[in-house]
């Protein structure tokens, strides 16, 4: 699904649930649209902040928690920093998360279509999402572990 079919079923499914469509929430729905890496409920607050000052974090949280309930959005679990990422992409993906730097990324192409496919065969389930997180060092950081104990390699 494109960012623009995304963000509009956001907003119909927010507003089908009895959310008003605050221009707070609209901006929401449009950092999870537009960033590909997976922030936090702090880190889209932040995000927003100088644009409005006035909007508390519970409203982040009120907002996330209802697209997550609608199946629009994913909670994926922390990435070793204890804290809840957010994803605005619920086509079928993995998610590689880096224990050192917590950066959440994503990996595209990978079969997971016909994962699916052999899920909703053999359950008889109606799929509203998947949840797919590989944990471990990204490159960068291996790299960096290696030039830090020069003694160790
Ligand atoms: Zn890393």
């Amino acid at each position: 699904m494109d960012q623009r079919r995304r963000l509009q079923a956001m907003l119909e499914g927010l507003r089908a649930s009895g959310l008003r469509l605050t221009p707070q929430r609209v901006a929401i729905c449009e950092v999870l649209t537009r960033s590909r890496n997976h922030p936090t409920a702090y880190q889209i607050h932040r995000r927003l902040r100088r644009r409005f000052p006035t909007m508390s974090l519970a409203t982040v949280y009120k907002t996330l928690d209802a697209l997550v309930r609608l199946g629009l959005v994913s909670a994926l679990g922390d990435a070793g920093d204890g804290m809840v990422h957010y994803d605005g992409a619920t086509d079928p993906h993995i998610n590689l998360v880096c224990l050192s730097c917590h950066r959440v990324q994503d990996l595209e192409d990978v079969a997971v279509e016909g994962l699916h496919a052999q899920v909703v065969a053999r359950s008889g389930y109606v799929l509203r999402g998947a949840r797919l997180v590989y944990y471990g060092l990204c490159p960068d950081c291996q790299r960096k572990a290696r030039s830090k104990s020069p003694a160790e390699a």
